[in-house]
């Protein structure tokens, strides 16, 4: 089961005219029967229920702030009796752990919150991958200010890829190709639209419709469009419906559940 808690990109919107489609920002997580896999820890992270029976990772694609910000607002059930598992492919455990705890201490935050929380275990991503034994999971370096990294999860039935903050860029796309085809499910990233892009160049975000063009190129099943642009109102989103031509991409909305 994969569960869309976050879809909006750069900063929470909860504002009435964003909440058909959603006003958190990004945030995934997968079931499967051994595992609680979650992919960053944007706004929506707080909606996350955590699992005594599950073994959970935190998988961050990078450090900026939309994908990290939620992580002190979980509410972490007391009865919670395991570590959390968190690594990234973008950057090793001691650097994962460095990033985290400056960002979650003065000036920034009220308390070292890092510190004071020890449910969460750090490790290295290629540590953590080497574990499983009925998951395959690969990583792929994405185009973005600072390097982002983007996740497969491919089971014996089923392939889910997540790809958000990737500038695209024609050079990295037999490579994307090759990552996420014969996919389930793909998220990407199309907070732009083409003509934005003109002025968006460097920015870090591709655009709905090389989304389009990407998912006409791979097998998918559904192509999910997320990491919404924060100004982007449920009626525009709606009305942009109708340029996605391929029954399988549709826009990615908060607490949507897909089968894995
Ligand atoms: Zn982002
Ligand atoms: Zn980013």
């Amino acid at each position: 089961m994969i569960i869309n808690h976050g879809v909006r990109g750069s900063t929470p919107n909860p504002s009435q005219n964003f909440l058909f489609f959603g006003g958190n920002t990004p945030c995934v997580e997968i079931k499967t029967q051994k595992y609680q896999l979650i992919f960053d820890c944007g706004s929506g992270f707080s909606k996350v229920n955590f699992s005594n029976d599950l073994e959970t990772i935190l998988f961050i694609s990078h450090f900026h702030h939309d994908h990290i910000q939620g992580l002190p607002f979980n509410n972490y059930d007391t009865n919670l009796n395991k570590k959390i598992t968190l690594t990234s492919a973008h950057s090793d455990k001691n650097n994962t752990y460095k990033k985290l705890s400056t960002y979650y201490s003065n000036p920034y935050f009220p308390v070292n919150f890092i510190d004071i929380l020890d449910k969460f275990k750090f490790l290295d991503f290629d540590q953590v991958v080497n574990n499983f034994e009925d998951l395959n999971i690969n990583s792929i370096d994405l185009n973005h200010p600072g390097n982002c990294s983007g996740y497969s999860i491919t089971s014996d039935k089923k392939k889910f890829c997540y790809l958000l903050d990737n500038e695209y860029e024609e050079e990295q796309e037999q490579k994307l190709i090759d990552f996420c085809n014969l996919s389930d499910t793909v998220i990407w990233d199309g907070m732009f639209l083409d003509h934005e892009l003109l002025e968006k160049k460097g920015w870090g975000h591709s655009s709905i419709e090389q989304g389009v063009t990407l998912a006409n190129k791979i097998e998918v099943k559904n192509f999910l469009i997320s990491h919404h642009a924060p100004t982007r109102e449920d009626k525009e989103i709606k009305s942009l419906e109708k340029i996605l031509f391929n029954k399988k991409v549709k826009f990615a909305s908060e607490n949507e559940v897909i089968e894995f």
